[in-house]
């Protein structure tokens, strides 16, 4: 077990380095979608070296922390898992129970709630399954069906797509900014789901599969993982009008609140995109603080509603102390 816990008191604020982690599932069996995934014993690993140099606190321990209770170690860590998929309770759960960790879950509601495969990881499997020119020609074709002229293409801020996806090939990267960032939320949903049904079948009959139940989340938070918010229909939260933000967050908030309680609750932004209308009705509608995908440690009393991550691929860099720029999985 860990235990950095230093002796007397340093005048530095104590930095929490807060670790994201999406799938975690072993590698794809042949005619599986082969997601990006961290292999469950390279997971298992990392925690090994992250508990030699850090403490591994609650989430609880870190929030009570952020609104000013009780103190922290000088050198801690926190563990995060984003988009409620099943690899969660399969392989993490176990993980961290064997070694008396707690970590945060942030789920979004519409999947669990209304059985409904979401659109970004419908977009992971098919992504995960077909060449990437292949996946841009089907698209464009469906495209063109419904928009006749419009292409991926118009679609694509290229400058943008590059920096933000720049650990891409260049067509993963434009493809993947159109799909997040530039087609409209309905003709994209619509495509998405055509394109599924045709490679993968029913996405209602995947939602099982794919993501935690209720009663999944309800164990895990009875054996102290603490279940956070990440939105309900996981979009891009700048891209929303001000009324449909405060629907979204509200809804997640009451759905986790009458699915596993009232109680303090943490959020993370879906996709990591944020601006201060975002913080705004994610505090309103209940949640204690937010979770970015800014990459960096945090250093003292951070703000609660920005709270900085890096991405379980950047770990061994940021365990190191050169913390850069990188992150892989959240779109
Ligand atoms: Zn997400």
């Amino acid at each position: 077990m860990p235990d950095s816990q230093a002796d007397g008191h340093s005048m530095c604020d104590p930095e929490c380095l807060v670790v994201m982690y999406h799938y975690v599932r072993p590698p794809a069996a042949p005619g599986e979608s082969a997601l990006v995934a961290m292999d469950p014993d390279a997971f298992d690993r990392q925690l090994e070296r992250l508990a030699a140099s850090r403490e591994i606190i609650s989430p609880d321990r870190y929030l009570d922390f952020l609104a000013g209770c009780g103190g922290l170690p000088e050198r801690c860590a926190l563990l995060t898992f984003d988009d409620g998929v099943i690899d969660h309770y399969r392989h993490v759960f176990p993980m961290l129970q064997r070694r008396g960790l707690s970590g945060a879950f942030f789920v979004q509601t519409d999947p669990v709630e209304n059985q409904r495969m979401e659109a970004t990881h419908m977009n992971h499997m098919l992504l995960g399954g077909l060449e990437i020119d292949e996946l841009m020609a089907e698209f464009d074709a469906a495209l063109a069906r419904r928009a006749p002229g419009r292409t991926l293409s118009d679609f694509v801020l290229r400058d943008k797509a590059m920096s933000l996806y720049h650990y891409e090939s260049e067509n993963r990267a434009l493809y993947k900014y159109a799909v997040a960032f530039g087609l409209p939320f309905n003709l994209r949903d619509e495509i998405l789901t055509e394109m599924f049904r045709r490679h993968w079948g029913d996405p209602g009959d995947w939602v099982r599969r794919f993501y935690l139940s209720w009663d999944q989340l309800a164990e895990m938070q009875a054996a102290g993982m603490h279940v956070g918010g990440h939105s309900h229909g996981h979009d891009v939260y700048p891209r929303l009008p001000r009324d449909r933000l405060a629907q979204d967050t509200r809804r997640c908030w009451d759905i986790l609140t009458a699915r596993l309680g009232r109680r303090r609750r943490a959020f993370a932004y879906p996709f990591g995109r944020y601006n201060l209308e975002s913080i705004e009705a994610v505090r309103v509608a209940g949640f204690a603080a937010a979770f970015t995908t800014h990459d960096g440690l945090n250093a003292g009393r951070v703000p609660r509603f920005e709270i900085a991550r890096t991405d379980c691929v950047a770990l061994d860099a940021a365990l190191a102390g050169t913390v850069n720029g990188r992150s892989h999985a959240h779109a």
